[in-house]
């Protein structure tokens, strides 16, 4: 008789706090949105062919039923472009906007709409510069929202689920699709075109989550957010940064005309771990003398880049980007470029997140 007393105690209060609980206790959550196939539109859902960047803000989150018992939402436009067309002026303004958002105590959280074929680059660039450690969740989809079966208001609801779970602060800008989450710096996109596309190469996801419930797996051990040594708070641009993919018979032409064109860092998408040809291997050399930072990454999908293994690193004053994909290393390098150009101390920043 006694401890069904306690337990109709017990009831009754929780009871009272449910119906007290309102707006008020809810978790706030800023939407940041910048366009892609979240917010895109074809002629009619069965009509092949879409534009991204078609919906605002408002109509992405009317689309996502229940999202306001999850949290209260406000949303915001920093962009509406597909994201193969994002840009260094872009990213300033999201991680200025980010850090300023989540300065405030207006906001627990942000959740970034925004398109899949960058998101990867975004993400980590993010991660690198936000300065709070309230979470920031990432979301896209690979279905326009007028598809049958839009994928968008799933992740979005699942992207705030995470973004209002308490494990989820510290640990960095997440990316959330189909009903995984990762870590910003291991996230790659791997299909041109299924639900199924980003991936977490070498590693594995940092959880999962479906319909809302999350489950985390392994902790990030890199340094992210506040404790790394970049600021973009005074920056008004970034370092030009190209890619050179190399192949059989390249040529060292194209590395000739990054230089030529003002890149203060070159990312090689080698072939296997970070190789290329001896043409190209001596004009990166003599770059890396005069200055240019020069980053080994590789055109494979899966593996790491190892420092002095075949190339010899340390004579030539090269980078081995490790992990890094040539997407992701051209973001870190363009960071570490507001730094130093010293290559001993960008090899240790490769290192270290
Ligand atoms: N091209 C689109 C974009 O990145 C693809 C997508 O969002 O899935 O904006």
């Amino acid at each position: 008789m006694k401890r069904k007393s306690v337990d109709l105690g017990l009831a009754a209060c929780v009871a009272s706090l449910i119906l007290t609980a309102g707006a008020a206790d809810l978790p706030k959550v800023r939407v940041l949105a910048t366009g892609g196939t979240i917010a895109g539109a074809q002629a009619s859902a069965t009509d092949y062919g879409y534009k991204s960047g078609a919906y605002d803000v408002n109509s992405l989150l009317a689309a996502v039923p229940n999202l306001d018992k999850l949290a209260v939402i406000t949303g915001e436009q920093v962009a509406n472009i597909g994201s193969q067309d994002m840009n260094d002026e872009i990213w300033l303004k999201l991680g200025k906007r980010v850090n300023a958002v989540l300065a405030s105590p207006d906001a627990d959280a942000v959740l970034i709409t925004h398109g899949t074929d960058t998101l990867e680059e975004t993400s980590y660039f993010l991660s690198l510069v936000t300065k709070s450690g309230k979470p920031v969740v990432m979301v896209g989809s690979m279905r326009p929202a007028t598809a049958i079966s839009a994928d968008g208001p799933g992740n979005i609801y699942n992207g705030v689920s995470v973004a209002t779970t308490p494990g989820a602060a510290g640990k960095g800008t997440l990316v959330v699709l189909n009903d995984t989450i990762h870590y910003a710096r291991n996230v790659v996109k791997t299909d041109t075109t299924s639900v199924q596309t980003f991936a977490s190469i070498n590693r594995g996801p940092a959880g999962v989550v479906h319909t809302g419930k999350v489950e985390w797996f392994e902790p990030m051990d890199r340094k992210l957010g506040k404790a790394t040594e970049f600021s973009i708070d005074a920056l008004d641009k970034l370092p030009r940064v190209d890619i050179i993919y190399a192949h059989a018979n390249m040529s060292a032409d194209l590395i000739d005309a990054a230089i030529r064109n003002g890149a203060k860092g070159l990312v090689v998408a080698g072939v296997g771990d970070g190789n290329m040809t001896t043409p190209a291997l001596d004009v990166l050399s003599k770059a890396a003398k005069s200055g240019v930072v020069v980053v080994r990454s590789t055109r494979l999908p899966t593996g790491m880049v190892l420092r002095n293994n075949e190339i010899n690193d340390d004579e030539k004053g090269f980078v081995a980007s490790g992990e890094l994909n040539p997407a992701k290393s051209r973001v870190l390098l363009q960071l570490a470029l507001t730094r130093t150009s010293d290559p001993v101390r960008i090899q240790k920043m490769f290192y270290e997140y």
